[in-house]
C-alpha cells in the first residue's frame, strides 16, 4: 500500500480528535484533494481539548505572579497548576523542578548554561541539533562525540567506554535522545541512564519525539532532566519544558536576568545593585511567563493521561505497519534505520527513493496528492548522512534540497504521525 492510501484510508477512529482538518483541507488543497497532514515530528496539531482549554481559558488571560487582581490571580493559579499537572504527568521526585522554556531546543541551552564549570558532556553524533550543539556554547565544557551504534547495545556499550575511560572526577552529562526524529527508534535509555549513573555521570533525556507517543516517567526511567516542546505534544502554543533536579538549576546564574527571576534587587552604599535570586523554578523563567503555552501543555498532557497511551501507540504502529508494508513493494525505496528491521519505533519514519530528489517528492506528495511530510536532513546532518552513507559535506540546511533530479538524493522524506492520523 502506498503512502497516499495509508494516509487516504481513515477507516479506523483516531483516538484523540485534533483541530483544524475543515480549515485546513480547503486551504492547502482549494478542496480539490483531501489532506493528510504526516508532519507530526515537526509539529504536530492541537488537541481539540487543548483548543477548547485555551479558548475557555483566553477571555480571562491576565499576568502571572504580578498583580493582586482577580484576572492575574486566576492566570498565576492556572500557571503553577500547569507546573504540578506537568510534575505529575512526568513522573517527577520530590525535589525535582518544572521550568517553562520556549521549546526542546531552549531547555537543553538552559542545561547547558546552568551546567557546573568543567563538565563533561558525551553526546552521540546522531542526536538532533538541539542536543547536538548547546554544550560547546561553554567554553569551559568538552564534548566528547560518540559515533553512531548500530544496535541499541551498542549504544550502551560505546557509552560505558567512554565513560569509564574519562577522568574518575569532576561533573558530567550524557545527553541522549527518546525516540529519533529521523527514524523514530527508541533508544535504550533506562540502559544509558545505568550506565551513567554507575559513571557517576548525570543524563539528560531529549524527550521531544518520545512524550508524544511514550509515557515519560524520570523516577522510574531514572534519568535526571527531560526536555520536551509543546509543539509536538499537541499544544502548540510557544513553550517547552525542562524538568529534572534542582541542584544545578539552583547553584547557577539565571538563564535570563530580570523580573520573575529576582526576589530582592537593592541598591549597594558602593553604587552598585545586589539581587537575591529565587531558588525556584522561576530563577530560569524571568520576564512574564507565557501562561497559555504553560496552561496547554498541561492541557495536553492531562488528555493524553486520560485518553491513555495505548490506543494513539496501536494506532500509530499500525499505520507504520501498513506504510512499511506498502514501501516495501517499491524497489526502489529504502527505508533509514540505525538499528535495523527490528528496531522498535515511534510512529516516525523516514525513506529515500531511489533516482528522486527527497524535496521534488516531498513537494509532488503535497501538491498532488494532499499529504504533507517533511524533506531535508531533519536538523540531523550526521545521522541522516551515515544513514545515506554519504560523506560529510557542506551542503544541506535543515531541509534543503542538495541533490538534483535523478542524482543519488543526499536527503530524505519523512512521515511521522500522530493522534488525529
Ligand atoms: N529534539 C528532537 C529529537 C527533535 O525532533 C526536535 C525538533 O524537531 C528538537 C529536539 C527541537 O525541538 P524544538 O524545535 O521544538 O526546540
Amino acid at each position: 500500500m502506498s503512502v497516499s492510501a495509508v494516509a487516504a484510508d481513515r477507516s479506523v477512529c483516531a483516538p484523540l480528535p485534533v483541530l483544524g482538518r475543515d480549515v485546513l483541507v480547503p486551504l492547502v488543497t482549494g478542496g480539490e484533494v483531501d489532506y493528510a497532514a504526516l508532519d507530526y515530528a515537526a509539529s504536530a496539531p492541537a488537541l481539540q481539548r487543548v483548543w477548547d482549554d485555551v479558548a475557555a481559558y483566553a477571555p480571562y488571560y491576565g499576568s502571572v505572579h504580578r498583580g493582586a487582581g482577580y484576572l492575574s490571580q486566576l492566570s498565576t493559579d492556572l500557571f503553577e497548576n500547569s507546573r504540578r499537572t506537568i510534575e505529575e504527568f512526568l513522573g517527577c521526585r520530590t525535589e525535582d523542578q518544572v521550568v517553562f522554556t520556549r521549546s526542546t531546543t531552549d531547555s537543553l541551552n538552559l542545561l547547558a548554561a546552568v551546567l557546573p564549570e568543567n563538565t563533561r558532556v558525551f553526546v552521540f553524533e546522531t542526536e538532533h541539533h538541539a542536543s547536538l550543539l548547546p554544550w560547546e556554547q561553554r567554553p569551559d565544557v568538552a564534548v566528547t562525540y560518540l559515533n553512531a551504534p548500530r544496535t541499541p547495545q551498542q549504544a550502551v556499550d560505546t557509552l560505558e567506554k567512554a565513560l569509564a575511560a574519562r577522568e574518575p572526577y569532576g561533573p558530567a552529562l550524557v545527553c541522549v535522545t527518546g525516540a529519533s526524529n529521523v527514524t523514530g527508534e527508541l533508544w535504550p535509555v533506562r540502559e544509558l541512564a545505568a550506565a551513567a549513573h554507575a559513571h557517576g555521570a548525570r543524563i539528560v533525556l531529549d524527550a521531544a519525539q518520545l512524550v508524544p507517543h511514550h509515557p515519560v516517567d524520570l523516577g522510574e526511567m531514572d534519568v535526571d532532566w527531560v526536555a520536551f516542546s509543546g509543539h509536538k505534544l499537541y499544544a502548540p502554543f510557544g513553550a517547552g519544558v525542562l524538568a529534572g533536579r534542582a541542584d544545578w538549576l539552583r547553584d547557577a546564574a539565571p538563564y535570563l536576568a530580570g523580573g520573575g527571576a529576582s526576589r530582592k534587587v537593592s541598591r549597594r552604599s558602593d553604587g552598585g545593585v545586589d539581587v537575591e535570586w529565587h531558588t525556584t523554578a522561576a530563577r530560569h523563567e524571568a520576564g512574564s511567563p507565557n501562561v497559555i503555552g504553560a496552561y496547554a501543555i498541561a492541557s495536553a498532557c492531562r488528555a493524553l493521561t486520560e485518553a491513555g497511551f495505548e490506543g494513539l501507540v496501536a494506532r500509530e504502529q499500525e499505520l507504520i505497519a501498513r506504510l512499511r508494508t506498502g514501501l516495501a513493494e517499491v524497489p526502489e525505496v529504502t527505508v533509514l534505520s540505525l538499528f535495523g528491521d527490528d528496531a522498535a519505533r515511534v510512529g516516525v519514519l523516514s525513506f529515500v527513493v531511489e533516482g528522486w530528489n527527497s524535496s521534488h517528492f516531498a513537494a509532488a506528495l503535497s501538491a498532488e496528492y494532499g499529504i504533507g511530510v517533511r524533506d531535508g536532513l531533519f536538523c540531523a546532518h550526521p545521522l541522516v548522512r551515515t544513514l545515506l552513507g554519504s560523506a560529510p559535506q557542506d551542503s544541506g540546511e535543515c531541509g534543503a534540497p542538495d541533490a538534483a533530479p535523478g542524482e543519488k538524493s543526499l536527503n530524505a522524506i519523512r512521515v511521522s504521525f500522530g493522534a488525529g492520523t
